[in-house]
């Protein structure tokens, strides 16, 4: 007999969430709500990762970073039944591609994610300005895009997966032209999942086939801003099946039988 689409929905369900943001960037949560509300889900671990300093308006403190790692440290005793970690969401800010975070600065963290955003300056406002004026007026607005602007931001991202260790490759695909297939041979040779998101819709289908094409594997985030979205899985897993993706390459998947 053939369920009905809701039962189906809640066969699936995340091991771990590496992604969601809290107050100390722009979420809603506090670090402790986040947690609560992982552990509600069912999530074996729950991953922290507010913007990289970078970030203008959304990136965290320099001087909080401190702050944010003692406070996971107090919570780890407090909630046994799940694994706490702290990490980033860091962004390029060189051509070369260097992260947001500084060596001192990686210490405090458990893993790094990394994204492209707008609303980095970077080292030189130089970089910024050619990258973003592209990407966020030709293709945000106009829904435009050329060849010399994808082979740019492509290296861009090849680059940064190459200079740093990098957990997870957030939204790939979101706010300007990448080639999928580039990145993902990239992030396949240096074990960098790729994001699978379900608040961004990136990797969208047409980027999950092409990535599925080399052997990277996947993650889904929720990339909650708010505690409730934690542990969300509902869209990403539409976009697996319409691509045809199998689940086996998602690395936080779990499939109710
Ligand atoms: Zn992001
Ligand atoms: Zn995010």
């Amino acid at each position: 007999m053939k369920k009905d689409h809701k039962e189906d929905k809640n066969r699936y369900r995340l091991l771990y969430d590496l992604h969601t943001h809290t107050t100390f960037s722009h979420g809603k949560g506090s670090i402790e709500d986040n947690v609560r509300a992982a552990l509600a889900k069912g999530l074996k671990t729950v991953g922290i990762s507010d913007h990289g300093p970078g970030h203008v308006t959304y990136g965290i403190k320099r001087s909080s970073i401190a702050a944010m790692r003692k406070e996971v440290e107090r919570l780890k005793p407090l909630y046994p039944q799940i694994g706490i970690l702290l990490g980033a969401e860091a962004n390029i800010i060189n051509p070369s591609g260097r992260l947001d975070v500084t060596e001192e600065e990686l210490k405090q963290f458990d893993y790094l994610l990394a994204g492209y955003h707008y609303g980095v300056f970077g080292e030189k406002p130089g970089f910024a300005l050619g990258i973003h004026a592209q990407n966020f007026i030709l293709s945000g607005w106009f829904h435009r895009s050329t060849k010399q602007q994808e082979k740019r931001n492509t290296e861009l991202a090849v680059r940064a997966i190459y200079e740093n260790e990098i957990k997870i490759l957030t939204h790939p695909g979101d706010k300007g032209p990448f080639d999928i297939g580039e990145i993902a041979l990239a992030c396949a040779d240096r074990g960098t999942l790729m994001e699978i998101s379900t608040w961004h819709h990136w990797l969208n289908v047409d980027g999950i086939k092409k990535a599925a094409k080399t052997n990277t594997r996947f993650v889904i985030s929720s990339d909650a801003h708010s505690p409730e979205r934690i542990g969300d899985c509902e869209g990403a897993v539409d976009r697996i099946r319409e691509a045809e993706l199998d689940f086996n390459r998602v690395d936080n998947l779990i499939i109710e039988a």
